[in-house]
């Protein structure tokens, strides 16, 4: 697959003034939810309606969706507001049940884009359709993955594709339901900037307070649209309760959230600027981040130390530390000086947490 304009021409072809936006609930629960929601999200910036029919449950017992039925309500929604629909498509038969509804756009959730044999079902069924289709990132970052869906559906002359961006499992715990791991995204944009690449921050965070900064940083680093969970009683919501916001927050968002539109040179410049910039946050945290992880270790190791008498100090193993990492550094065009002033400082910092364990 090469990059392709003709990728993003249903995007551009909307000639929006905003990024693109879908919105809705995580689930269709009943007619009247469905229907409620959309009729307050009528006058908004929303451009598609999202609501999910047949839900992919991690564990089995939890609300699995409405099922087909929920489709006739999505149709309901297109009558009477005029709003265009979204759901997630799993397999063959959601996807012929899909297309009999007439829904708008359809969307690979990230438990499938793991599977190339359900890419495939899918990719086969829509063979040729004119319908929007998007393709969630893989539950584990790789690449790899995301892109083969795409280039599945790009094969099955499904022209009209975009990508969401919705962060990663991890086993570590973080703040994130999802960790962004924003570089793969950023990666996925650089190979194909023609990709329209849409945010899912409720997925990312799970956490509604969390929602307003990372679609923030999407819009920072150029991201196309943003798909953002919607309920007007979020905390009652049948799945995922804790990310969903109100048609009202989501309307206040639209209002705070700085949008960057290249227009002219200086906001084209701008735009660069706060993208690159942003790029450059998102290393930033992720070195801070190692960099306590690593005292962590550091301070276990300083409980072994202590359980055994053994100086804080040991020159050898820290000279050939750092012999690896000036190498290491020269081919990543770092300074020998640059990387011995950095590694002695982190010496130093994990000798004081030594230090403090063993004196404790
Ligand atoms: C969803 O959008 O409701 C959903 C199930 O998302 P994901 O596939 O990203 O988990
Ligand atoms: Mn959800």
């Amino acid at each position: 697959m090469e990059n392709s304009k003709e990728m993003r021409k249903w995007l551009d072809d909307m000639a929006l003034p905003h990024p693109l936006v879908i919105a809705g609930p995580c689930s269709a629960e009943t007619e009247e939810q469905v229907l409620k929601i959309a009729h307050e999200l009528k006058d908004s910036d929303v451009n598609y309606y999202r609501a999910g029919i047949w839900k992919p449950r991690t564990r089995p017992g939890n609300f699995e969706g409405v099922g087909a039925i929920g489709l006739k309500w999505l149709q309901k929604v297109k009558e009477e507001t005029g709003l265009k629909t979204a759901t997630e498509v799993a397999n063959r038969n959601h996807v012929d049940l899909a297309l009999e509804h007439d829904i708008d756009m359809l969307w690979i959730g990230a438990r499938s884009t793991v599977s190339p044999f359900i890419v495939q079902e899918i990719a086969d069924a829509l063979e040729g359709t004119d319908k929007v289709v998007l393709i969630k990132n893989p539950v584990n970052p790789d690449l790899s993955l995301w892109l083969g869906a795409v280039e599945r559906l790009y094969s099955a002359n499904i022209k009209k594709l975009g990508v969401i961006h919705r962060g990663f499992s991890s086993y570590e715990k973080t703040k994130y339901r999802n960790i962004p791991e924003w570089q793969l995204a950023i990666e996925l944009q650089t190979r194909f900037p023609d990709l329209p690449l849409i945010n899912d921050p409720s997925h990312i965070t799970g956490k509604r307070d969390m929602v307003f900064d990372v679609s923030q940083t999407a819009l920072d680093l150029n991201f196309d649209g943003l798909m953002i969970e919607t309920h007007f009683d979020p905390d009652n919501a049948w799945s995922d309760a804790a990310q969903q916001v109100t048609p009202d927050t989501l309307k206040q968002m639209f209002i705070d959230l700085k949008m960057r539109k290249e227009t002219d040179l200086e906001a084209e410049y701008n735009s660069k600027l706060s993208n690159l910039r942003a790029q450059i946050d998102v290393i930033d945290n992720q070195l801070v981040e190692t960099l306590g992880k690593r005292m962590k270790i550091s301070d276990e190791i300083g409980k072994l130390k202590k359980q055994k008498n053994v100086a804080v100090l040991q020159t050898n193993r820290w000279n050939a530390i750092l012999g690896n990492m000036i190498l290491e550094g020269e081919e990543r065009g770092l300074s020998e000086e640059f990387v011995l002033r950095m590694f002695k400082a982190i010496h130093q910092e994990s000798i004081n947490h030594q230090e403090k364990i063993i004196n404790a």
